[in-house]
């Protein structure tokens, strides 16, 4: 039986620093998997090995250990660590599945306090941390909970411009034989929402990142339903459709999809956030082009008003908001040479700064990092005559061992003709192959938890 002493203890634990939540997001492939995968590695690694100084607690040797827990969120999957763990760690070692749904992990940390009302309460606390994963691609349909479906429409109808007007043709087309007064037809519209669905895939594809809907591109478990099966059109917002048109079925599925995907998300997934870490690949668009770029900055920009949390912000209209920090963090820093990682920040603060700057993010602190969560390369030099230059080693996908300069970073937002000029190139590496005893190769993944969480292990 439980004395009073430790009934006391238990509830002054909980009221105190002792559980925090932590988002990651981004947009596909930007590397949350490889980051919770690697994060969770490294901090159950922490009674055994001292791989992250940069954490203060662990470099003052006051983390005694960390260890899985069951979530309690029982609504919500389990992140697939042992399945990560095991692409990571096989034979032929393996890039994990991405992320296409929310889930979950927790983890109890033991650590020594420093803080000495924590002492109070013994020699060891436990800190509860929730990590949550979900796809960028979500917050990029914020904006829809401010628009009725002809908005909606017209918004999606005016950025079909260049790569994304070419794209969209089959779509197009396919909309020129849906007639939206006449009685609703299921199958049509299935079919439409499975082309414009396939248009919104095109986009990626061709490393276009603003796509709306973002559920559209990552489904998770409503693949198929038909709150996903709507698309935009031309009509004229006057006149009011029959109700069994296919216009008015249009409009019904957005608004439920409006309420029940995109604020149901904001009010049971966000609203819980207390820290959000935003992985972003800068590396991708420099290797594709100056639309590409734009596009992801653009995108960037987008994800960034699910933070803004000024007095009349819609997300203030449904909840009250609690994140308290964003960390924004450059992934796959292994990809370039270490000389290159100041001109990454400075590429990705360049990207977020002036969208941070301009609008009301109250009382959240942000911070910019470069890392490699899965350090897939090795630093060396290469010699060319009499210059020694710096160069990474990896094995690519298709298994050729290489030794290469990737390029230079830009420091700032390049403009069109730096593509023109030269473009950077990077390939893309296997992982690492790593002993089952030691914890997983990276770069700062140490500098991401301190800021995510090292307050929380004072
Ligand atoms: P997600 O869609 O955000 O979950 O993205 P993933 O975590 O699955 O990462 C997508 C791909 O990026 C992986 O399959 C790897 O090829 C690559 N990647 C992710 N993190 C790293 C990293 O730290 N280093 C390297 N070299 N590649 C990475």
């Amino acid at each position: 039986m439980k004395n009073i002493q430790q009934e006391v203890n238990d509830f002054l634990h909980r009221s105190m620093d002792s559980h925090v939540r932590i988002a990651v997001t981004g947009l596909s492939r930007a590397g949350k998997t490889a980051f919770i995968t690697s994060l969770v590695n490294q901090l159950l690694h922490t009674s055994t090995h001292s791989q992250l100084p940069l954490l203060s607690a662990s470099r003052d040797k006051r983390l005694v250990g960390a260890k899985r827990e069951p979530q309690s969120n029982m609504m919500v999957p389990r992140f697939a660590y042992d399945e990560a763990m095991q692409q990571l760690q096989g034979e032929q070692p393996n890039w994990p599945e991405p992320t296409r749904d929310v889930s979950e992990i927790r983890l109890a940390l033991k650590y020594k306090p420093s803080k000495k009302t924590k002492r109070l309460f013994g020699n060891t606390a436990t800190l509860n941390l929730d990590i949550i994963d979900y796809p960028g691609e979500w917050l990029l349909d914020l904006p829809l909970l401010d628009m009725d479906f002809s908005a909606w429409c017209q918004s999606q109808f005016s950025a079909l411009k260049g790569l994304r007007l070419e794209l969209a043709k089959p779509w197009l087309e396919q909309l020129e034989t849906l007639d939206l007064s006449a009685e609703v037809s299921e199958s049509q519209l299935a079919s439409i929402a499975q082309t414009y669905t396939q248009y919104l895939h095109d986009c990626k594809d061709n490393g276009l990142h603003w796509v709306q809907p973002g559920r559209f591109v990552l489904p998770g478990e409503l693949e198929g339903a038909p709150v996903l099966q709507f698309f935009p059109c031309r009509f004229d917002a006057d006149v009011k459709a029959d109700k069994h048109s296919n216009l008015a079925m249009l409009k019904a599925r957005y608004h439920e999809y409006q309420t029940k995907v995109v604020k149901a998300f904001y009010k049971h997934h966000f609203a819980t956030f207390d820290r959000q870490i935003v992985l972003v690949d800068c590396l991708q668009p420099l290797n594709a082009g100056y639309e590409s770029f734009m596009d992801m900055r653009n995108a960037l920009e987008q994800i960034m008003h699910s933070f803004r949390y000024g007095r009349s912000s819609l997300l203030k209209r449904l909840f009250a908001p609690r994140i308290d920090k964003i960390l924004f963090a450059a992934t796959k820093a292994d990809h370039i040479t270490p000389d290159q990682h100041p001109n990454l920040v400075s590429l990705l603060q360049q990207m977020v700064h002036p969208a941070w700057q301009t609008a009301s993010f109250e009382n959240i602190e942000m911070s910019c990092i470069s890392m490699a969560s899965i350090q897939a390369t090795q630093t060396g030099f290469i010699n060319q005559g009499e210059q020694s230059i710096p160069a990474i080693q990896g094995t690519t996908m298709n298994d050729q061992a290489i030794t290469v300069y990737p390029g230079e970073v830009p420091r700032k937002l390049p403009s069109a003709s730096y593509w023109q000029q030269k473009g950077f190139e990077f390939t893309a590496f296997k992982p690492l192959v790593t002993h089952q005893d030691e914890p997983l190769p990276h770069i700062r993944i140490d500098k991401a938890l301190e800021l995510l969480i090292g307050d929380k292990l004072k």
